[in-house]
């Protein structure tokens, strides 16, 4: 019986407030909600964050940088 290792993948999730535009294409498109939105995004529940980097694709304006950790 060899042992059991359960892996978790960590990602931060930075939004640059400077060149975010509150156009809120990251706010539909994220699958599990980590970002709210108040005239720009925040990442309010980054532990969520699955790594699928579609925030990143619709960003029109590289305001968002998803980093594995
Ligand atoms: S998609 Fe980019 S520009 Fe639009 S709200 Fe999100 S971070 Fe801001
Ligand atoms: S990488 Fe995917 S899960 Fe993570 S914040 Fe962006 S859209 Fe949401």
């Amino acid at each position: 019986m060899g042992k059991k290792f359960v892996e978790y993948e960590l990602y931060l999730v930075y939004v640059d407030q400077d060149k975010c535009e509150g156009c809120g294409q990251c706010i539909i498109y994220c699958p599990v909600d980590v970002f709210d939105f108040s005239i720009k995004a925040y990442p309010s529940r980054p532990q969520n964050c699955l790594g699928c980097r579609t925030c990143e694709a619709v960003c029109n304006s590289k305001a968002v940088i998803i980093t594995e950790i």
